[in-house]
């Protein structure tokens, strides 16, 4: 068990906190702030415990100097002010004079928020490069770290691996909730077991596929992904998306596996992406100028006859088109069918985000904050910046 943020006394201590504030902006506003949130319970608890929360985070991605501005982390300091109901001081810039002159004059309960890792990036890659001694630079402002990012802990980045390698460190509540929800499903899941899988490549999800097909009773597929299926199947799936690198994976993962898995048998199409008009049409009648978009009524009522019967499901990936209303309508309904199943965990990104949209935040034993973290956690691998948190 890996060591958590309870198991050190931080009275008077600096601990540098990696969270994920990677918050969407638009036009200077925060427009989901669910990230900061969710950070909460470690950093409040840092304080109460009276540490000097010194806490780190990337927001976007630097590769010149025209994404600096708009990858600003000031605008996440004002909010989380406003969350905590105290001042939290923003130093903008992750390395130097003001740095430790800030950290050097904290006091017990004090919060400093450093600008953007990924802003050492701009020379050298040193954040995402994980650069030595960038990581023993940022270790010599503190005591203790803890890694509360779980969304960045399938990367090695200099402020993960990189800290972590040089002082005591611990997970915080959000990595230590990511973990204990996820894992137990893995080993132990109660069967029936379904998976449901969406979204657009199938490349992306073939890690999980390959480690949990022997696990689970049905894969259900839907999204842009069940036309590589349905392609290989010999479908004329019009001008739908396909991955024709995935078509040989796909088509020996079916003849292995046919009883298992579950294909969309009517389909919502369009001949752009508009999302203006639409038309349903069974599987085997779609012509060529016709863009798969959304699964059809008939997909959607026998999805929900392998939801009801299963124990526990796993879902990554909408779907249909779900940002647009037109298209989102699959994603809404198997949404709901889920929250009669006893246990459910939507992994990440894309689902993540439709499922806490559409107002089901509640409504699952657990929403996963990370996209390509959960990706790989449930594809069995490890993630290096839990790797490195020593055990208990
Ligand atoms: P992923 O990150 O692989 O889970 O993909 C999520 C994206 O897949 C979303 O942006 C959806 O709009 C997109 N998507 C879902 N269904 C389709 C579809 N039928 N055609 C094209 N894109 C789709």
């Amino acid at each position: 068990m890996k060591k958590c943020i309870t198991d050190y006394d931080l009275n008077n201590k600096k601990v540098i906190i990696r969270v994920d504030f990677n918050v969407p902006i638009t036009d200077g506003h925060i427009t989901d702030d669910n990230r900061i949130k969710e950070s909460l319970k470690t950093i409040k608890y840092a304080i109460d415990n009276k540490a000097k929360v010194i806490l780190l985070s990337h927001l976007g991605r630097i590769k010149d100097v025209s994404d600096l501005e708009k990858n600003d982390l000031s605008i996440v300091a004002i909010r989380l002010s406003e969350l905590l109901f105290k001042p939290v001081k923003f130093v903008n810039a992750t390395r130097g004079i003001d740095v430790e002159n800030t950290i050097n004059s904290m006091e017990p309960g004090d919060v400093v928020l450093l600008q953007n890792t990924r802003y050492e990036d701009l020379e050298g890659n040193k954040e995402s490069g994980n650069d030595i001694e960038l990581g023993k630079y940022w270790a010599s402002l503190g005591d203790i770290f803890i890694n509360d990012a779980f969304g960045t802990s399938h990367r090695a980045h200099a402020s993960n691996v990189g800290i972590a390698s040089n002082l005591p460190n611990g997970i915080g509540f959000l990595v230590q909730k990511e973990l204990d929800s996820m894992l137990p499903v893995m080993e132990n899941p109660e069967k029936p077991f379904t998976l449901i899988l969406g979204g657009a490549k199938v490349k992306d999800k073939i890690g999980l596929i390959d480690n949990m097909i022997d696990k689970v009773d049905y894969i259900l597929i839907g999204g842009g992904m069940a036309y590589t299926f349905l392609k290989a199947k010999g479908y004329n799936v019009g001008s739908s998306i396909i991955d024709d690198e995935s078509i040989d994976y796909v088509s020996n993962l079916m003849n292995k596996y046919s009883n298992k898995i579950i294909l969309p048998i009517d389909t919502l199409v369009s001949i752009d992406l508009e999302g203006k008009t639409c038309d349903t049409k069974d599987i085997n009648n779609i012509s060529s100028n016709e863009i798969g978009l959304d699964i059809g009524p008939k997909t959607i009522d026998l999805f929900k006859e392998y939801i009801h019967q299963s124990n526990t499901i796993i879902m990554n990936g909408p779907m249909g088109m779900f940002e647009k209303d037109i298209y989102s309508n699959g994603t809404k309904e198997v949404l709901s069918a889920m929250m009669s199943v006893k246990t459910v965990i939507i992994g990440g990104g894309d689902t993540a985000s439709a499922a806490i949209n559409m107002g089901y935040k509640n409504s699952f034993t657990h929403i996963s904050t990370g996209g390509g973290a959960s990706l790989e956690l449930l594809a069995g691998k490890k993630l290096p910046g839990i790797e490195v948190i020593h055990e208990k």
